[in-house]
């Protein structure tokens, strides 16, 4: 076992069977594409379902490994968290992410982006002391805290204390909490009443078949009734056509993300996108 920098990461253990070897060698070279800059963020931009306007952007990371070219979070996201690597990674990440929320406030000032969204995975929530990182990034970077939104998944939370303290205390900052692949875990409703939520990110697998009506949709519309009952903001995740788009409002969905709007894109090209008009 070996330890650098603040997180602790094993990237070596004598009975590691393939897929771990595997997953130490990305972890390996990922520390090394971290202090090296091969990774960037795409922000994929979150907008009002009735104008297509911008309202916030989801930090997306991207590494390009200098010999496998682009590899996405899917193939090291969970060699990170094994690793704990995810830590001094995740820790980069949302200090990028509300660096750049900072340099479209000064580039776009009103027309910026509401919020910027930062996945945190459980890894990092349970680890103590989480949120008092995120009030030190606030701090540094002048981000305003109602201004960063903190993506967690169900799992993250569940059943765990300190995932849940370290959440209550993000919660204290103003930071806003959004619960990630909402309804696709085993403790949805259970952890409404104790997590204090504030976005639903509802399941792109509640949204692919939206558009047939019937049994697909009842899920879809029981979500966003409790959505709107306990007064929280849903966003409905993955959504690919403008038929979706149509039905999702028809169903009382305000908020959506997915490639009809916009694929992840370069902070850049997210203020090209705010600076032209509007459309659905
Ligand atoms: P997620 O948080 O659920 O992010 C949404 C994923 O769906 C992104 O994939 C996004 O590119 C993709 N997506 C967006 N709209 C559509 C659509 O209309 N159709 C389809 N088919 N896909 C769409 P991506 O960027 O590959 O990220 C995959 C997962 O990796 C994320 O799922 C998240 O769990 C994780 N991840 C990504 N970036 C980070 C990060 O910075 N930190 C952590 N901890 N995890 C991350
Ligand atoms: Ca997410
Ligand atoms: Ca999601
Ligand atoms: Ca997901």
């Amino acid at each position: 076992a070996k330890s650098q920098g603040r997180g602790r990461y094993v990237v070596y253990a004598p009975d590691m069977d393939q897929r771990g070897a595997e997953q130490a060698r990305i972890a390996a070279d990922l520390r090394v594409g971290l202090d090296t800059g091969q990774l960037h963020l795409l922000y994929q931009p979150i907008v009002a379902i009735a104008d297509g306007s911008v309202y916030g952007v989801e930090a997306l990371v991207r590494w390009t490994h200098p010999q496998r070219g682009p590899v996405g979070p899917v193939d090291f996201i969970p060699a990170a968290e094994r690793t704990g690597l995810i830590v001094p990674l995740g820790a980069w990440i949302l200090g990028e992410a509300c660096r750049q929320a900072v340099r479209w406030q000064q580039e776009l000032g009103d027309r910026a982006p509401r919020t910027v969204s930062v996945n945190v995975s459980a890894r990092q929530l349970r680890e103590a002391g989480f949120a008092a990182d995120v009030a030190a990034v606030l701090l540094q970077t002048g981000l305003a805290p109602d201004r960063l939104t903190v993506e967690v998944t169900e799992t993250a939370v569940f059943d765990d204390g300190t995932a849940m303290a370290e959440l209550h205390a993000i919660k204290a900052l103003g930071v806003t909490i959004a619960l990630d692949d909402f309804g696709t875990g085993h403790s949805s409703l259970g952890l409404l009443r104790t997590c204090p939520v504030d976005t639903l990110k509802v399941d792109k697998s509640f949204v692919d078949n939206v558009t047939q009506g019937g049994q697909h949709a009842v899920v879809a519309e029981a979500l966003i009734h409790i959505s709107n009952g306990l007064q929280l903001r849903a966003v409905a995740e993955g959504v690919e056509t403008a038929e979706q788009a149509d039905a999702l409002y028809r169903l009382g969905y305000r908020y959506a993300q997915g490639y009809h709007y916009a694929r992840p894109l370069p902070a850049a090209e997210v203020g090209q996108r705010l600076s032209q008009p509007a459309s659905r």
